[in-house]
């Protein structure tokens, strides 16, 4: 029993109390939620054509907000962050499976393999470089005025 106890203990630390770094996050306070959260403001002035990395950093908030109310809540209930540490992996499972949504970032043109900038990675959901994205629009506008050629013709 005595050496199943002392397993737990780690650098001097007692897993089963310590609770550093628990103290330490809600320390921060809801900074790093201010932090994940203003970006999100950005996205506006690019309407439509970033939705999808709105809506993904939206979830990154929503991570954020779990993980520092879960060391908060450690820290009043006065439990060890070994609870933390759980919750957290938990969390990055959760993540991990709907990664998709959650980075669905890109360093090069989804056409051309071209190395994207910080604009296009960050906000454009297309992932495509400025001229593979000018010529995917171009291509639009033509499928538009065909179908508006191909519709009905008035009498
Ligand atoms: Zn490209």
């Amino acid at each position: 029993m005595t050496n199943a106890i002392k397993k737990l203990y780690y650098n001097g630390m007692n897993l089963l109390t310590d609770n550093t770094v628990c103290l330490w996050i809600a320390d921060l306070g809801i900074w790093p939620l201010i932090v994940v959260l203003v970006p999100n403001l950005t996205f506006r002035r690019y309407g439509k054509d970033a939705l999808k990395k709105r809506l993904a950093s939206l979830y990154q908030a929503i991570a954020v907000f779990l993980v520092t109310s879960m060391a908060v809540l450690c820290v009043e209930r006065e439990l060890a962050d070994i609870y933390f540490w759980s919750f957290l992996v938990l969390i990055i499972a959760v993540l991990w499976i709907i990664r998709g949504k959650v980075f669905p970032y890109r360093s090069k043109c989804a056409e051309c393999g071209e190395k994207l900038g910080f604009n296009t990675i960050y906000y454009m959901d297309d992932n495509l470089c400025p001229g593979c994205h000018e010529k995917h629009q171009e291509e639009h506008q033509e499928e538009d005025a065909s179908l508006q050629n191909d519709g009905p013709e008035a009498p």
